[in-house]
Parts: structure tokens; C-alpha cells; sequence
């Protein structure tokens, strides 16, 4: 088994695209250029908190010193020698064009090769950037937890995203204001190593069109191409109308996951949409419990609840064409570009129509209407129902006669029963219809149990769980994050020494600070 800190190195970010040529640290505007040289902050007392073994497993390496991985996944130490760097970008923040942002807390302190595939380790936290504008680079302990276990649990939910490596406190205390009301607090600085193949963003291609830097543009998309897309086919203008097209259906592939799994971002702006169509930075995010499109965890976006659950789908469309207005200058031409993006609607449509017939274990999905879905989308909000318990619980029940599955109902909302009375005969036609759509599957209930489990998880990190780890955490009590993260490794299975998670959210939660409501502050 190969040392991961002794991996030969391999950065062709850093060498093919044009560097920042001032290597001093302070916030400025970084003109034709994709990344600045940066050094990490040394925290003062790096303690370990958690890793993730599975990935080391899965990459098949080892840690040879475990003190230098230490002083490396806190920034104390260079990966070998390699220069870290910061990268540059723009984005669209809640619909409006906000300029240079960047990679502001966040360094990549190593560019490896792993299993034939790039991989970047980058450190969140880690120190300020020449991209840090006004803030600090630094993050707190509490949403360093939710990233690290968050992207952990969506991995093996099945969902692209960004993985997590490890999680270290800092002995460092930073100051925010959680909820923006003028009440900052210190609190715990982490670091989170977290990894993707890339971490390039829209805003990365959007930078260089918003200057008029086409140069600059034409590299990073030959290299993106080259790197991360290379079964396209060498640069060219057809090749960037196949990469565009790649990229609308791995955006599209990630909106049906969350559908599925009921997770909302939170902060869906295009410096925070992956090229690779990964799940990228956990912030305000969250998971639907009682069944509402219209729900947002932000508060900080809470007036428009531009990035709801049920927006996600919508908004990243508006994010793929200001992706398709970054390399229009590439293309000359912006019917093809338009053609690509208007193909997004149909396909969405169709993907989520299957992803939610499988949710139903209904295999035939050309046989259900789309009413059908819409109409249980509807009941399952009007009645307040538990997303991950109603579908959990549908594969036992679903098929069973309308006292049984009306029972169910009555246990798996959040409304108290004579609430629920009202949609009693709307729920039961749909019942009815769902049971002779059962029928004429003609599927054994084992069959279509197991498939309707490997599609509904069981567990996931409900907003109360995240917060009761961080809580216990900030005590110096890390055992629940533990548990949750072994617990998230294995969601579709039963589980039952798990089994006090898999219930609804406690009352106590429901308006809680780090629950329901959360803000970018992190
Ligand atoms: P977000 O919407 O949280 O992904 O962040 C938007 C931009 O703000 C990105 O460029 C981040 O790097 C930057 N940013 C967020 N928090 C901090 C921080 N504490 N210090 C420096 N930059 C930050
Ligand atoms: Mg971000």
C-alpha cells in the first residue's frame, strides 16, 4: 500500500494556466490569471478530531507519519513541498453578478494522481487569500463538522459531490455572527481536508468572460477538457458545444439526487456549482423533513427562498446558461448554446419522473402518469409528511389495505390527526390508484422492497442530528460524530442499532437555531 504523503506529485492546474505573478497575501483583484500562491496559516494546537479511513481504503493508501499528516492537514506543513495555492473565480450571488470572489478560505495543498484519476486536497479554513476580501479565511468548528459529515453521507447516498478527508480543530478561536444580529461570539476554528478531482466552479469560466480575458477562458476550458473530459475529444469548437452538453446533463443527474434524497444546498449561486457536477461547499444546507417544496434552511435568503427545495431544478438551469454566457466567446454563436440548455427541461422532466416512479417501486414508469406523482408530491406536502419516513416506510406498507396505510400516514406526519382528516379521501383515491399500479407490476413484494430501499435511504443527517454533534463537540465530546458518520456510511440498510435516528424530528428542533434556520455564516 502506497504512503499518501509520499504520492508523487502532479499539478497541471498550476502548470498550465496562468498564475498570479504577485506572491504577497493581501485581498486585491487578480486580473488574467487562474490562481495565486498562498501559504497556510500554522494553527496553534492541531488536534485530530476525525478522518475517514473509507477513503484512504478506497484510495488504497496509507499515512506513513501520522504527526507530519497532521501539521499537514492543518496547514501547519506543506504537502512535500508543494506551493499551495488559492484559485480564482466569479460568480452570480442569489441572481446578481457579484464580480471576483474566489477561493477566499479555502488552498489546495496538494495535486496527486490517485488511482490513475486527479485528485486535489484542499483545506478549508486554512488562513485568508489574496481572494478573502474582508473575511478572515477562516472556518468554524460547527460547520466543519456539517461539511465533513454531510459530503461523507452524500457519497454514500450515491450523490456526486466532494468528499472529506479528515477534520481537525485548530486551538484557534474565531469570531462570528451567527446569525447576523450583531451578537458575534468566538468560537472554535477547524480545518476540514476535503478532495475532489477538480474543484473548479461556473465561476472560474465566468471571470475570464466578464473581463473580456479570452485567452485566459480558451485555457482553462482546453484544460478542464483535457483533464477532467478528456473522452470528448481534443479541443475544439465542437468538442466545447459536447463539453457545455456534459456538463447540462451532470447538473441535471445531481437536481433528480436531490430530489431523491430531499437535500436543499442553500446556496445554489454559480461560484458554488462544480464543472464536474459534484456537490460543492456545504453551507446553510439541509434536508427536507416535513415534505415543502418552498422550504429554504438559509435565512439569509429566506425573503425570496430563491435556492427551496423545489427551486433547485429551476435555478440550475439559470446557472447553466450564465455557464453558456461564459463560453460564448469560444463558440461565436449562441443557438447551439441555447438548443443544449433548452434540451434540459425534457430530459429533467423524464429523469425526475423515473427517479420518482423507483421511489414508489414502480418500474414501469412509461405506465404512470405524471399527475399521479404530482398529486402525491402535493398530498405529502399538504399533510406535512416526513419525506425519508413516508417513502422508508411506503415499501412495507404501501401495498397493504387503506387502514394500514392511512395509519401510517397519520404516524409519519408532523400534523396531529384531526389535521390530516381533511385529505382522508384524497389520499385514498391516491392509495387506490398506487395499489392497482402495484398490481400490475406483478412484482414479488421482496423484489420491489429491496429496490424501493436502495433508492429511500433510511438515514440521513437530518438538521437535529448535525446540531446535537456540533453541541456535544463543543463540549470536547466527539463521539456522535462518530456514530453519525458510521451510521451515514450505510444509509439504505437497516441499521437497527441505529434505529432511535430513523424518526421525525423532535418538536424541540423545529424552530432551533442550526436546525431549521442557518445562515452563510460559517
Ligand atoms: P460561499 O457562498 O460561502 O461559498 O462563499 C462565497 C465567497 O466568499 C467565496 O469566494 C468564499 O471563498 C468567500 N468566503 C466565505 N467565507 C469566507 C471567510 N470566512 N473568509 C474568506 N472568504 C470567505
Ligand atoms: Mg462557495
Amino acid at each position: 500500500m502506497n504512503d499518501l504523503l509520499k504520492l508523487p506529485l502532479q499539478s497541471p492546474y498550476k502548470e498550465e494556466l496562468p498564475a498570479d505573478p504577485n506572491m504577497e497575501n493581501y485581498p486585491r483583484q487578480v486580473q488574467r490569471a487562474s490562481y495565486s500562491c498562498v501559504d497556510t496559516r500554522v494553527p496553534s494546537r492541531p488536534t485530530l478530531i476525525h478522518e475517514s479511513q473509507e477513503l484512504l481504503d478506497e484510495w488504497d493508501v496509507s499515512i506513513g507519519d501520522k504527526v507530519e499528516w497532521l501539521a499537514v492537514i492543518s496547514g501547519a506543513k506543506r504537502f512535500q513541498n508543494f506551493q499551495p495555492y488559492a484559485m480564482c473565480y466569479g460568480g452570480h450571488q442569489f441572481g446578481h453578478w457579484a464580480g471576483q470572489l474566489g477561493d477566499g478560505r479555502a488552498i489546495n495543498i496538494a495535486d496527486l494522481m490517485i488511482l490513475d484519476q486527479p485528485m486535489q486536497l484542499q483545506l478549508k479554513g486554512a488562513g485568508p487569500t489574496p481572494y478573502s476580501r474582508t473575511a478572515d479565511g477562516l472556518a468554524v468548528l460547527r460547520s466543519s463538522i456539517r461539511e465533513y459529515l454531510c459530503s461523507e453521507s452524500m457519497h454514500h447516498l450515491g450523490v456526486p459531490t466532494t468528499r472529506a478527508l479528515s477534520l481537525v480543530t485548530t486551538g484557534d478561536l474565531v469570531k462570528r455572527d451567527m446569525l447576523y444580529n450583531g451578537n458575534p461570539q468566538d468560537e472554535p476554528g477547524a480545518v476540514v481536508c476535503r478532495t475532489a478531482p477538480s474543484f473548479i466552479r461556473f465561476g472560474h469560466f465566468q471571470i475570464f468572460a466578464s473581463r473580456g480575458e479570452t485567452d485566459q477562458l480558451r485555457q482553462l476550458v482546453d484544460h478542464t477538457i483535457r483533464h477532467h473530459f478528456s473522452y470528448l475529444g481534443q479541443p475544439s469548437k465542437d468538442t466545447y458545444l459536447a463539453f457545455f452538453q456534459e456538463v447540462v446533463t451532470r447538473t441535471k443527474d445531481l437536481m433528480v439526487h436531490w430530489q431523491r434524497v430531499g437535500f436543499v444546498h442553500g446556496v445554489m449561486n454559480t461560484d458554488n456549482l462544480s464543472i464536474l457536477g459534484l456537490t460543492i461547499d456545504y453551507g446553510p444546507y439541509g434536508w427536507l423533513e416535513d415534505y415543502n417544496p418552498g422550504w429554504t434552511p438559509n435565512t439569509t435568503d429566506a425573503q425570496h427562498s430563491r435556492y427551496r427545495f423545489g427551486n433547485q431544478p429551476n435555478i440550475a438551469v439559470w446557472n447553466l446558461m450564465q455557464l453558456a454566457n461564459a463560453l460564448y466567446p469560444l463558440i461565436g454563436e449562441a443557438e447551439p448554446l441555447q438548443a443544449i440548455l433548452d434540451g434540459y427541461k425534457d430530459a429533467y422532466l423524464k429523469d425526475y419522473h423515473r427517479m420518482m416512479c423507483s421511489k414508489l417501486g414502480l418500474h414501469q414508469s412509461e405506465h404512470v402518469e405524471e399527475t399521479f406523482v404530482t398529486r402525491l408530491t402535493q398530498l405529502l406536502g399538504q399533510s406535512e409528511q416526513d419525506m425519508t419516513l413516508f417513502f422508508r416506510e411506503l415499501s412495507i406498507v404501501g401495498s397493504s389495505d387503506w387502514e394500514a396505510f392511512w395509519q401510517m400516514l397519520g404516524k409519519t406526519s408532523y400534523m396531529k390527526a384531526h389535521e390530516m382528516s381533511p385529505l382522508h379521501t384524497q389520499w385514498e383515491s391516491w392509495h387506490t390508484t398506487y395499489c392497482d399500479l402495484l398490481l400490475a407490476e406483478d412484482q414479488e413484494p421482496k423484489v420491489r422492497r429491496d429496490s424501493m430501499n436502495a433508492v429511500n435511504p433510511k438515514y440521513v443527517l437530518r438538521n437535529y442530528m448535525a446540531q446535537l454533534a456540533i453541541d456535544a463537540a463543543e463540549q470536547g465530546d466527539y463521539g456522535l460524530i462518530d456514530e453519525l458518520y458510521q451510521m451515514l456510511r450505510r444509509p439504505y440498510d437497516e441499521q437497527p442499532q441505529y434505529e432511535k435516528w430513523y424518526t421525525k424530528r423532535s418538536e424541540w428542533a423545529r424552530n432551533r437555531v442550526g436546525c431549521s434556520m442557518l445562515s452563510c455564516s460559517s
